[in-house]
């Protein structure tokens, strides 16, 4: 080898060896550069009958309007499967079909079904989502906001309503589901819970660079804390004063992925000569529970759960109720008529008390 190709030789390798290193150098720089986050995006609107609020903290830019995409995706839960007024969803054909040939279900509508029919059975039967002739008959959600007291049900009507309400007596296996008939359902109190499951699946689903770094999600009386927010303290999710529902009781302190879902007699109701008529009925009488509460709140990291269990507690009663919360493992906080507090163990730690979330 000349002298000359001998230093051409040495200039290439340095050359290469530059080249390496600032292409280390760049690869480097990328990947410490954050990437582009929107720090804070919020999508309110209305779903499943109640308002609807999806919040998420640092962003990935290019999935800013993942808040639209998730009321999309609630929008076709309901629609497609849990509605019982929408003529298409899957329940509204499993109660047109009332009586009939069992129905196909779907892996997903199959085992919401088993895991209401275990509430059901678990709550000796205070939890029963084929109550939908007698909701139907009391029609809540319609009087509630017409503010339309007008008179109360018969009791003869009453009685034949719940002669319908029996889970015990659908027929429920992997191939499908027939209720009996005469019945309906009303997933009312599981839909918003089991949605708020289907959402938190969707987001561990995504690849890192796509999720949020945290996001709080509220359907109504169910609320869903995902992952942190950026400033790192925890997630206050707010108690409601049952006896004022302009004010809280307090907050619950939450670190990463939870479920909280509260029942109370004041969310819809209707009145009638000077009585409160509230939309959790008692499957045993027809009539609004009336178990000394005024609101439950359950925690927990399943929402089906911490919705099921919140509007079962309710009618079973605070003792009964702690019962069956400890029976699922779940935290429960219950406030009585006189507005007096009482919580299991566990929920001590979460709860504070006094903090007002909503006038501060
Ligand atoms: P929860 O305690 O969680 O549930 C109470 C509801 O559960 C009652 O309203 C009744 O539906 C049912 N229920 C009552 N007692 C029992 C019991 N003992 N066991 C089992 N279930 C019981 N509202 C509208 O006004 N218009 C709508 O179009 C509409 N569509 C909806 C669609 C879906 C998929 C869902 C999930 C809800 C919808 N709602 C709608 C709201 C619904 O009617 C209830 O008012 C609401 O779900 C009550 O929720 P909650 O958290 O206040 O109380
Ligand atoms: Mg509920």
């Amino acid at each position: 080898m000349s002298i000359a190709e001998a230093g051409m030789n040495a200039k290439g390798k340095l050359r290469s060896l530059c080249l390496a290193i600032i292409s280390v150098f760049l690869c480097l720089l990328t990947a410490c550069q954050p990437h582009k986050t929107v720090q804070r995006v919020n999508t309110t609107d209305t779903a499943m009958g109640t308002i609807v609020s999806l919040t998420f903290y640092d962003l990935p830019k290019q999935r800013e309007n993942m808040g639209e995409e998730l009321l999309e995706m609630i929008r076709s839960l309901e629609e497609d499967i849990l509605s019982w007024r929408m003529p298409d969803s899957r329940v509204a054909l499993i109660n047109q079909n009332a009586g009939g040939q069992p129905l196909a279900l779907s892996e997903e509508l199959y085992k919401l079904m088993v895991d209401c029919r275990d509430v059901w059975q678990r709550s000796g039967g205070a939890f029963d989502v084929t109550l939908g002739t007698l909701t139907s008959l009391w029609n809540f959600d319609e009087r509630a906001m017409t503010k339309d007291g007008e008179q109360l049900p018969t009791k003869e009507q009453i009685r034949l309503a719940l002669s319908y309400c029996d889970m015990g007596q659908i027929q429920l296996n992997e191939t499908g589901v027939c209720l009996g008939q005469g019945q309906k359902l009303d997933l009312g109190a599981v839909g918003k819970g089991w949605a708020l499951d289907e959402l938190r699946t969707y987001l561990d689903n995504l690849s890192e660079d796509e999720r949020p770094e945290g996001a709080i999600i509220s359907l109504g009386g169910s609320i869903l804390t995902y992952g942190r927010k950026p400033d790192g303290l925890p997630w206050k999710v707010a108690v409601i004063n049952p006896k004022d529902d302009t004010s809280t009781l307090g907050y619950l302190e939450l670190e990463g992925m939870w479920c909280v879902s509260t029942s109370g007699d004041y969310e819809r109701y209707v009145e009638i000569d000077g009585v409160r008529y509230h939309h959790i009925l008692d499957p045993h009488t027809g009539y609004p529970a009336d178990a000394g509460l005024s609101g439950v709140t359950i925690l927990s990291q399943d929402g089906f759960l911490s919705d099921a269990l919140s509007t079962a507690c309710f009618v079973l009663g605070k003792e009964k109720g702690m019962e069956l919360a400890a029976d699922y493992r779940v935290e429960i906080l219950v406030v009585d008529k006189n507005g007096n507090v009482d919580m299991s163990d566990g929920m001590k730690r979460f709860f504070h008390g006094e903090e007002n979330l909503l006038n501060p």
